[in-house]
């Protein structure tokens, strides 16, 4: 199949990249590099199956696709913050341009929502069938609202045009290939410990994540298209949870890092607590997080050590 892979030079999406490469499919991948780089793909490049378009999702795009994965949007709360108004317009304006696009071609599209979506959720964990505690008009509500946006479209699309879609809930996820500045607590933490530097830990580290390696969800991502008849919206994400506090001392246990935690001021509307209700993704995709956290910590030192992160 000729896939199309929005976002494909990002973190998630260079992952998605190579295992449908893996997987015998000619891959479009599509990005304007805003925060993904050449480098995540570079073992891609010289593949006759594998297509790199430098293209901005705003504006309309014309190809001829069997399949759509939508990821083109910024994760990283420093990134997505940089210019909120771009942020939003990528997930509106470009969902719009990609929904045209799976409707003109009839290809299956599938979102790559997020957690964010339950804003700093007051039900916890978080299932599916919860609508969220979202601030309309706050820092955050850029990325937050957009994707909401999104999957209004998305099901919008769905029900007035017959496009054929999926929605996925996107919970923390880490791994190799994150981008070393975006400012997320894995990478801050690994490279802060890597170079002896003081670990930043915002507000009290109460605060809870649940982390989900990238090979894990990548299957998810690709089970959710594979699955028809099943349009979600269904969370992905390890359940298992832990503090910020705790996930610092453990970086710094792994890394043998001689690195202080000291805390910094916590960024408003920073959601209190996050962990996946992943019952509908066992029950209708088989699907569940195989790595565990340690495991998944040590491959991800590992590519920032290969970086020279460590001083
Ligand atoms: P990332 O920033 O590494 O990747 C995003 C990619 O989209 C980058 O390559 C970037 O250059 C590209 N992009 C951004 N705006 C674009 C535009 N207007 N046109 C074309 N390309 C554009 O982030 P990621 O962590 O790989 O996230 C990928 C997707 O998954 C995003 O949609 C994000 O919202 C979602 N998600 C990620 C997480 C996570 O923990 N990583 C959690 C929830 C949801
Ligand atoms: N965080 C932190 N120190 C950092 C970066 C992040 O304590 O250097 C905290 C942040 O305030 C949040 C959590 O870690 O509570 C996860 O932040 P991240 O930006 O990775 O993801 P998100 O908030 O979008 O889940």
């Amino acid at each position: 199949m000729r896939v199309l892979v929005t976002g494909g030079a990002g973190f998630i999406g260079s992952h998605l990249c190579a295992r449908l490469m893996n997987d015998g499919h000619e891959v479009l991948c599509l990005d304007n590099f805003f925060t993904g780089s050449k480098n995540n793909i570079l073992a891609l490049l010289g593949n006759p199956r594998f297509e790199l378009i430098r293209h901005d999702i705003t504006e309309p795009i014309l190809l001829e696709v069997d399949q759509i994965y939508h990821l083109a949007c910024p994760a990283s709360p420093v990134h997505y913050q940089y210019n909120p108004v771009k942020t939003i317009k990528t997930s509106v304006m470009g969902t719009i341009n990609m929904l045209g696009l799976a409707k003109r071609v009839r290809a299956p599209i599938l979102l790559a929502s997020t957690s964010e979506i339950y804003g700093d959720p007051q039900v916890h964990p978080q299932p599916e069938t919860y609508w969220g505690n979202v601030n309309p008009i706050g820092i955050r509500s850029c990325y937050d609202e957009g994707k909401r946006v999104a999957e209004t479209l998305m099901m919008d699309y769905h029900r007035q045009n017959g496009v054929d879609i999926r929605i996925v809930r996107i919970f923390n996820t880490f791994g190799p290939r994150m981008a070393e500045h975006d400012g997320r607590v894995v990478s801050n933490f690994i490279v802060q410990a890597l170079k002896g530097e003081d670990i930043t830990v915002y507000g009290d580290g109460s605060q809870t994540r649940s982390f989900c390696y990238v090979s894990d969800l990548v299957e998810g991502l690709v089970r959710m298209m594979s699955c028809n008849g099943f349009i979600g919206p269904v969370n992905l994400g390890n359940p298992v949870e832990t503090t910020i506090i705790e996930f610092a001392r453990r970086i710094i246990a792994l890394t043998g890092s001689h690195s202080q935690i000291v805390y910094k001021p916590l960024p408003s509307d920073d959601p209190q607590q996050r962990q996946p209700d992943i019952t509908l993704a066992r029950t209708t995709l088989g699907w569940e997080p195989l790595v565990p956290l340690e495991a998944g910590l040590k491959k991800t030192v590992d590519y920032f050590s290969g970086l020279g992160a460590a001083s």
